[in-house]
């Protein structure tokens, strides 16, 4: 098996693949950079990965022959260039070809960080919607479903929370307590003028053929008046 740089033409991304010709291993790298046109790839022949059949081929090594990354922690891109001025040597570069790459364990680990803050942020809401859920329903089992934090001004906020839970009767799927930071601005431009007395506090859930039954649990399980109603 031979190593070939198979790039797609318009965007400049591809890799190296290896295959017995250069018609195979363009058409494999058709498939997988170009929706498979052929005519949108070039090929050449890359005998300097020939070693690395079958190994993982190292972003250092890759970036010694004119490739270049962008790198999953601090975003930027990685090449020789980058190497020589902030003076990282090629083997400390993380990654190989089919994975995240970073420029070195300082962005690894900072990116590791970064998604530990967000997963202790996201626990923490869940936590307290489950402990919403079974305040207003003690019998329900609540699902910690989904939770998305983003981090904003350099500290991570909660964007989005849904917890599930069963219900008696229920036919379609488990109802939701569930909140989604609401938003004035979207893609960049005022796409609905801001309600000023609309509430953005979490809503409850449930499939439109599941309301009767759904509403029938929350009314056998009656609230104190200060609780928030349904
Ligand atoms: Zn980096």
């Amino acid at each position: 098996m031979l190593a070939y740089a198979v790039l797609e033409e318009g965007e400049s991304t591809g890799g190296v693949i290896y295959a017995r010709s250069a018609i195979a291993a363009r058409r494999e790298g058709a498939n997988e950079y170009a929706d498979g046109d052929f005519s949108y790839v070039t090929c050449h022949r890359a005998p300097w990965a020939d070693a690395y059949h079958g190994k993982a081929l190292d972003v250092g090594l890759m970036i010694l022959h004119g490739w270049h990354f962008e790198c999953s922690g601090c975003g930027g891109r990685i090449d020789e260039d980058m190497l020589d001025e902030k003076q990282i040597e090629p083997d400390d570069v993380i990654g190989h070809q089919h994975s995240a790459a970073y420029c070195d364990a300082r962005c690894e680990a900072g990116a590791a960080l970064e998604k530990a803050q967000a997963e202790h942020v996201q626990k923490r809401w869940l936590r307290r919607f489950a402990k919403i859920v079974k305040r207003r329903f003690p019998d329900a089992v609540p699902e910690l479903k989904h939770a998305y934090a983003i981090l904003r001004d350099g500290r991570h906020v909660i964007e989005q929370v849904t917890v599930s839970f069963d219900f008696p009767g229920r036919q379609h799927w488990p109802a939701e307590l569930t909140w989604r930071r609401r938003r004035d601005y979207a893609g960049g431009y005022r796409r609905r003028a801001p309600q000023p007395h609309a509430s953005n506090k979490p809503t409850w859930q449930c499939a439109s053929g599941d309301r009767e039954a759904f509403e029938a649990y929350a009314a056998a399980t009656k609230v104190q008046p200060q609780e928030q109603p349904l």
